[in-house]
């Protein structure tokens, strides 16, 4: 099975048709990015795919399990929304990113948060609560947060959009270097052409006509 199989996917908004006909398969370990312009339903396909929209027409499975039996547990989401709970710290807001099953007292959780609040630049904020970051830096503890679950399938919605340029690159070579560490499969959505263009391997474009979901290029090059 492929990582992410979707078929015939439709989902519509009372008379907004959010998606059409949407043919999708990601393979295991594969770096894809979905483009397409702003309300043409990227943000909606990985809803489904998490398993957050209940009504919707065709199939979507993850894992090879049907999103509607629940979608695989293996599946982790960063919003484009950082969604951080205001009341706790940055470590602590990485930290509920850990599985389950995970001892949080257990030091080498603490490490892992630690290092995953460095790899995001966060290091010396860790303290400090969603109230006193920027949106770029909110945006990277919810990327943090993310990682710690250590997914399978990373779906990754706009990960980026609040980072200034240099940020930017850092943590999309962060990103890189942690999809090849563990052989996740990642798709990614974003506006940024060039963006997907330098992290995937296949960019896939949603929009358009119905049912024109194609790869148009292969990149895989274009990496440092
Ligand atoms: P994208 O992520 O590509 O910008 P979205 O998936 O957010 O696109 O939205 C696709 C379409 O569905 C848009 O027309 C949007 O307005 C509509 N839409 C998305 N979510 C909702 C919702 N909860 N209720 C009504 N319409 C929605
Ligand atoms: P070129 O690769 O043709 O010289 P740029 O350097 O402007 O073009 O980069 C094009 C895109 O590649 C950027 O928008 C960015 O997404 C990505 N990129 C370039 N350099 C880096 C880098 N060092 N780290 C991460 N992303 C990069």
């Amino acid at each position: 099975d492929p990582a992410l199989a979707v078929r015939g996917l439709t989902k519509r908004y009372g008379d907004t048709v959010a998606l059409e006909e949407v043919d999708l398969a990601v393979d295991d370990g594969e770096f894809v990015a979905v483009v397409g312009p702003s309300g043409c339903g990227k943000s909606t396909l990985l809803r489904v795919l998490t398993g957050l929209e209940e009504r919707f027409e065709g199939r979507a499975a993850v894992d090879g399990v049907d999103v509607r039996d629940g979608g695989s547990d293996g599946v982790g989401m960063v919003f484009q929304e950082p969604r951080l709970l205001a009341w706790a710290d940055v470590r602590e807001n990485v930290a509920i990113g850990l599985p389950g099953g995970v001892d949080r007292d257990d030091p080498a959780a603490h490490d892992r948060v630690d290092d995953l609040i460095e790899t995001v630049g966060l290091d010396g904020f860790a303290g400090h609560r969603p109230g006193e970051l920027s949106g770029g830096m909110a945006q990277r503890v919810s990327l943090a947060r993310g990682l710690a679950y250590e997914p399978e399938v990373l779906l990754l919605d706009e990960p980026f959009s609040a980072l200034d340029q240099l940020t930017k690159y850092e943590q999309q070579d962060n990103l890189l270097d942690v999809w090849r560490e563990r052989g996740a499969t990642v798709a990614l959505v974003t506006h940024d052409v060039e963006e997907a263009a330098y992290l995937a391997d296949r960019v896939v474009v949603l929009g358009g006509q119905p049912g024109t979901v194609e790869a148009v290029v292969n990149v895989e090059a274009d990496r440092p």
